[in-house]
């Protein structure tokens, strides 16, 4: 898990909701990560709509949604929790 990772096009930290959103659309081989709005603009979705998505793939409990790639803003303390699951 890294500390974290910035928007590869605008360099805004990125939360892990949007991690995996970059992982289900652009695929998993993917190195470059982009916020909700550099996204929205690449896969012609807007913000709203690409929450509403990750919503609907975490409830049907997509992996990728339940993962924890980076530490969450005020999250430091739960790192050494953040073990796999094994889910
Ligand atoms: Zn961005």
């Amino acid at each position: 898990m890294m500390k974290r990772l910035g928007c590869a096009a605008c360099g805004r930290t990125l939360y892990n909701t949007e991690i995996a959103l970059n992982l289900k659309l652009r695929g998993k081989a993917s190195s470059r990560f982009f916020c909700l709005t550099d996204l929205g603009e690449q896969t012609d979705s807007t913000e709203e709509e690409l929450q509403e998505m990750a919503s609907f793939f975490r409830e049907n409990g997509c992996a990728l949604f339940s993962q924890e790639y980076v530490v969450e803003r005020g999250d430091e303390q739960r790192e050494h929790l953040a073990v796999d699951k094994g889910t």
